[in-house]
C-alpha cells in the first residue's frame, strides 16, 4: 500500500533495523522500544489487522510464529520468557494499520490483564 508506514518499511523506502527478512517477512527494532529486546514482525503484504487474516494466511501467520520463536532464540529470551502481542482496532490502541506482532522480553514483564475491568 502506498503510504503505509510498514509497506514502506517491507520495500526498504524507509530505515529500519531488520533483524529477520524473507520472502514474505520482515522483522526489525521497534523505534520505541518498551523492553530491551522490542521486535515488529510483519507480513511484506499488506493486512490492517488480525481482522484481515483468511484461510489463504495459515501458512503465512504459522511462519511468523516459527520467525518469532527463532528470534526469541537468537536474543536469548527463550527460556527467560517473553510476550508476544498483536493490536487491532482502536481499543487496542492499534496505531500503524498495517498487521504486526510485538516480541517482547528482556526483562520481567508486568501483567499484561490486571483484574480491573
Ligand atoms: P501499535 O501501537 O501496535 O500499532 O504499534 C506500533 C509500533 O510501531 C509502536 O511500538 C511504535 O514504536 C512502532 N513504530 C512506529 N514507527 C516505527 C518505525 N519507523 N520503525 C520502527 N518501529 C516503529
Ligand atoms: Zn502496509
Amino acid at each position: 500500500m502506498e503510504n503505509c508506514l510498514f509497506c514502506k518499511i517491507a520495500r526498504h523506502e524507509i530505515p529500519s533495523t531488520i533483524v529477520y527478512e524473507d520472502e514474505d517477512i520482515i522483522a526489525f527494532n521497534d523505534i520505541n522500544p518498551v523492553a530491551p529486546i522490542h521486535i515488529l514482525i510483519i507480513p511484506k503484504k499488506h493486512m490492517v489487522s488480525t481482522n484481515d487474516i483468511t484461510p489463504d494466511d495459515v501458512d503465512l501467520i504459522g511462519r511468523m510464529f516459527t520467525v518469532i520463536k527463532t528470534l526469541a532464540a537468537e536474543k536469548g529470551i527463550s527460556e527467560t520468557g517473553y510476550r508476544v502481542i498483536t493490536n487491532c482496532g482502536p481499543d487496542s490502541g492499534q496505531e500503524v494499520a498495517h498487521l504486526h506482532f510485538h516480541l517482547i522480553g528482556g526483562r520481567t514483564l508486568g501483567r499484561l490483564v490486571s483484574s480491573q475491568p
